[in-house]
């Protein structure tokens, strides 16, 4: 462990703990790429004992009556709300993202609170009367025990806040493995939890990579485990954790395509498709990273677009005036830069070029400027390949049907989007494309909380989206109970044969 930084610890039971592993690993500050803390990365040991005390608190919480546990999560609202911009400055000084992204993504996972706030509604069950003589049947659904989330650095509130509020809410207790680039916001929220008055236990952290993901894959006492990362990790999470018995949801990347037909409003359409390529560097699940141009119209949606992605402000998250902060890392930086340099190697046109921007006063912040790669083909890297960098890639297509083929021929399917004016190629679009979210002249069509969120083929295994009433589901499992309270006087022998309604 290195002396001299901070060092971010784990949260179990109630408070910070740095007993047990000693591995550590850096945490930028990404803007000035300068190492900012120690983030201690858990054994299997330390896993273990965040999945103790959430065993040991489950008994006690799960019994612990609706309206009690409502009373917390209105708690946690408030204090939440109070927090957003403190938790904002941790979000923004580890990931990169620009203040007001920041405290966008805290509302949004904010909302999902307030979602798991209606819980005594969620969790009510069905009752049917009478259904034989004198037989009742009624259904109700019971936490699961333990469960887990592991998460990824791009939403670090976000994300943890799509799973933990609906599955607390619900009575299990939770163990959250933040990503291990941007972990301190999580103990924001743990603290937050605390001053709420969650018993101690109900909400743990622990800090880690591989190790601690495999030590909760492979712990016999975590019930489910919701994950939200790269494609070939969330595969990976989902075979082993479902291996080994656990109910897995595990959502993965995406390479969202948005549709621009001829008749759209080209100004709108390359507003909308600017701030949904290079808002957070691009570093969104949700972000749009092919455009797909259909017909004659072409050349004025790049010339567009060229235009807004030139005029980008890009600087440090916590400046007033940036409109784009770094990405998370120099690994990510030079992923970035040397993908956009196939593009070009490959036959596309770099229309603008965001290597080897230099923000005055941050020269080794980890950033690179808003890119439009044009002419780009299916077979090249940049279409390929899930850049997570502020690079839109712009498709030519010739008609509505060759577009939606070709979101269809992708292995994502996380969200798309159509510019249009047309109703008719809107709904064509809606009831033909093989993705899970979908926009009409919306580019970033994240569901609200009372939805749940989730993509198809490669970007969801597993058969459940988060947060919302697949959010309630997941976290639960259904009782359903057929009761008899005969009078004496009624009572009679059994019969052997199969009951059937009288
Ligand atoms: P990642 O897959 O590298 O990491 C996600 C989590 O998995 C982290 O907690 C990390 O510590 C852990 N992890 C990493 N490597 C592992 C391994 N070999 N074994 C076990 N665990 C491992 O993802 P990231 O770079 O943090 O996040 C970006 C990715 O997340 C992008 O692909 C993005 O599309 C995706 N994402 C998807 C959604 C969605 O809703 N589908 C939302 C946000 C982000």
């Amino acid at each position: 462990m290195s002396t001299g930084t901070t060092t971010i610890r784990h949260w179990i039971s109630g408070s910070l703990t740095d007993a047990g592993s000693t591995r550590t690993s850096p945490v930028y500050n990404p803007a000035t790429g300068q190492v900012a803390a120690e983030v201690l990365l858990a054994e299997a040991a330390d896993v273990e004992r965040a999945v103790d005390a959430a065993w040991e608190a489950f008994p006690a919480w799960s019994q612990t009556s609706i309206s009690a546990r409502t009373k917390i999560m209105f708690g946690f609202r408030e204090l939440l709300n109070a927090n957003a911009g403190r938790l904002a400055e941790a979000i923004t000084d580890e990931h990169g993202k620009v203040l007001s992204d920041a405290l966008g993504e805290v509302q949004r996972g904010l909302e999902v609170v307030e979602f798991a706030c209606g819980i005594p509604s969620l969790l009510k069950g069905d009752y049917s009367d009478q259904v034989s003589s004198g037989v009742d049947t009624f259904s109700f659904r019971e936490p699961l025990g333990v469960v887990a989330g592991i998460t990824p650095f791009n939403f670090p509130a976000m994300v943890p806040m799509w799973m933990f509020p609906v599955a607390i809410a619900c009575g299990n207790t939770f163990v959250l493995k933040p990503s291990e680039r941007d972990p301190s916001a999580s103990l924001v929220i743990a603290e937050l939890w605390r001053q709420a008055g969650l018993p101690d236990g109900v909400f743990n952290v622990v800090h880690g990579d591989k190790v601690a993901v495999d030590a909760i894959l492979d712990s016999p006492r975590v019930a489910a485990v919701s994950f939200v990362g790269s494609t070939p990790i969330a595969r990976y999470i989902h075979e082993r954790g479902s291996a080994n018995g656990k109910r897995v949801q595990a959502l993965g990347g995406a390479k969202n395509h948005a549709i621009v037909m001829p008749d759209a409003d080209i100004d709108f359409a390359a507003d909308h498709l600017s701030a949904a390529a290079f808002g957070s560097a691009g570093e969104r699940c949700m972000a749009i990273s092919a455009a797909v141009a259909v017909g004659s119209g072409a050349d004025l949606v790049v010339e567009a677009v060229s235009a807004r992605a030139r005029a980008v402000k890009v600087g440090p998250g916590r400046e007033a005036g940036s409109d784009m902060g770094p990405v998370v890392t120099r690994e990510a930086q030079q992923r970035i830069v040397g993908l956009i340099g196939s593009g070009e190697e490959q036959g596309a046109e770099v229309a603008v070029d965001g290597r080897g921007l230099v923000v005055p006063g941050h020269e080794d912040g980890f950033f690179v400027g808003p890119t439009v790669i044009d002419r780009v083909g299916t077979e090249m890297d940049v279409y390929t390949q899930e850049i997570f960098g502020p690079v839109l890639s712009v498709v030519r297509a010739d008609d509505a049907d060759e577009a939606i083929a070709l979101i269809n021929a992708n292995p994502y399917g996380n969200g798309t989007a159509i510019f249009t004016s047309s109703g008719e190629a809107a709904r064509r679009f809606q009831r033909g494309v093989n993705v899970g979210m979908i926009g009409i002249n919306v580019p970033v069509p994240v569901p609200m909380a009372f939805y749940s969120f989730g993509g198809w083929k490669d970007s969801l295994f597993g058969d459940k989206h988060v947060h919302g009433p697949e959010g309630v589901s997941f976290y639960t499992r259904a009782k359903v109970v057929t009761a008899r309270w005969p009078e004496q006087a009624q009572a009679s022998g059994a019969s052997l044969h199969f009951p059937t309604s009288s």
